[in-house]
């Protein structure tokens, strides 16, 4: 099938990619020439498992190009993907300017007709504006071309993006047109062999679906955190906590584990857009503005912690830190919890020695040359000359360190750990003390 797709991130490409290897014929559109020009040279703008060799096989087959010529995507298409970002606005609402540009592009330029699918996450509501963006261009350009938007959000995670669309859980379809629906049934036939992944219901239900999952992961996350909290006020252990509650099948092991606060491209916004959106419609949505409130509270708990150990007296402190990315296997730092902890720290007087696997390039495209950032090559080489060793990312190349190593070169013999990566117990044989997140009696 001729597939179309605008925007050329995490979604857009991994989505393009996928249906490229399945045998479609796949045209990219992005703004960003350079990013486009680096994808011709194999070069891929982003960290994401087994991404790298899916894009450039499918590149070198000719079954996916890249291109900035807006007006040939469209003309290729029967099927458009809009995958471009939907960043918060000033007061937390999904600003819709570039999916709506997508929309103005889509109409100049369409001369039959086209299913235009919503990848974007949007609010509920889009697919409307997206149909009356289209009709308006058209009228003011004489043209009557048909098309239908469909709604069929991305429920991919980063770290795991391409087994997710190869893969996938479910495919939401929110269209009542029966032309669109069977089209996208033989689009997305070779990810649904197995048994039926496809849910078909109405536009708004679709848009409402999106964010209804992402604010009930972060609101697992959240209410983890607030337990944890809870947990260290009254000297118990949120690890024994967790598992004696995920062992309840209503409950499960998934998704509950405490730290240092959730972070990435998706949860922070779209709970703050579903927030704005049900104020909207006069709706006080009390449990996604917990879920906000706590979260952010969280991401300071690593500088608590700090703090209080050195009794606000950090000037001058070397701090070693692992992870930066905000989830491991990216190289994502979108609303990363070591982002705000840096900041904290850079402002009491810190210094901070980071490595991260994947996302030290990231880190220096945003803080550029910081005299009180320095990027190492290891792990190891963070600890030479640090106070103390903080772990903001839980990178399985972090689960089981050199303790020795840590012991003979942390100066303070502490270690901050943001996700529970340790036993409190086992590390104190080394003669480190802990902070873990609600680990009662370590603290
Ligand atoms: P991204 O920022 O990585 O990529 C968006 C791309 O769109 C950029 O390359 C940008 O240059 C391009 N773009 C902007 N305007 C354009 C235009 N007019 N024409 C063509 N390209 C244009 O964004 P992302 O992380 O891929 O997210 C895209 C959407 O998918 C968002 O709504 C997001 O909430 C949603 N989503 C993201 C994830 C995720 O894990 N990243 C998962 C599910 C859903």
């Amino acid at each position: 099938m001729k597939v179309t797709v605008f925007g050329i991130g995490y979604v857009g490409l991994v989505q393009a990619a996928v249906l490229a290897e399945v045998g479609h014929d796949v045209v990219c559109i992005d703004v960003d020439q350079n990013k486009v020009d680096n994808l011709k040279k194999g070069i891929i703008p982003i960290y994401e498992p087994g991404l790298t060799p899916l894009v450039n096989s499918n590149y070198e087959a000719g079954r996916v190009k890249f291109t900035t010529d807006a007006a040939s995507g469209v003309e290729h298409g029967d099927v458009i993907f809009i995958a471009v970002g939907t960043p918060p606005d000033e007061d937390g609402s999904a600003d819709l300017k570039y999916v709506l540009a997508v929309a103005s592009t889509i109409a100049e330029n369409m001369q039959a007709h086209k299913i235009i699918i919503n990848k974007s996450t949007v609010p509920v509501g889009t697919a409307d504006k997206v149909t009356a963006k289209v009709n308006e261009v058209q009228k003011g350009l004489n043209k009557d071309v048909t098309f239908d938007v469909v709604s069929n959000p991305e429920f991919l995670k980063e770290g795991a993006a391409v087994a997710d669309c190869m893969r996938p859980d479910r495919i939401i379809l929110g269209t009542k047109s029966e032309h669109s629906e069977k089209k996208l049934r033989e689009l997305y036939s070779p990810f649904n062999r197995n048994h039926d992944k496809i849910i078909v219901m109405d536009v708004r239900s679709a848009e409402l679906t999106k964010y209804a999952a992402n604010c009930m992961l972060a609101t697992k996350i959240s209410f983890m955190n607030e337990m944890s909290n809870l947990a260290e006020q009254f000297g118990a252990d949120i690890e024994n906590v967790r598992k004696g509650i995920g062992s309840d099948q209503r409950i499960g092991y998934q998704f509950i584990y405490p730290g240092c606060g959730y972070g990435g491209s998706c949860f922070p916004k779209d709970v703050q857009a579903l927030i704005r959106s049900a104020g909207a419609v006069n709706y006080d949505a009390k449990v996604l503005q917990a879920v906000e409130a706590v979260n952010y509270r969280q991401k300071e708990k690593l500088f608590d912690y700090i703090m209080r150990h050195y009794n606000n007296e950090i000037n001058g402190k070397t701090i070693a830190l692992w992870g930066l990315s905000f989830k491991p296997n990216t190289d994502d730092m979108r609303e990363a919890s070591s982002r705000v902890l840096m900041e904290k720290l850079w402002e009491q007087g810190a210094r901070v020695q980071a490595f991260d696997p994947e996302a030290m390039e990231e880190t220096q495209r945003i803080y550029g040359s910081r005299p009180d950032l320095t990027l190492m090559g290891t792990k190891e080489a963070t600890l030479s000359n640090a106070d103390c060793l903080v772990i903001c990312t839980e990178w399985q190349a972090f689960r089981a360190p050199d303790f020795d190593l840590i012991k003979s070169s942390v100066k303070d013999d502490v270690i901050f750990d943001g996700r529970n990566l340790f036993e409190p117990d086992n590390i104190s044989e080394y003669g480190l003390h802990y902070y873990g997140i609600g680990r009662g009696k370590s603290i």
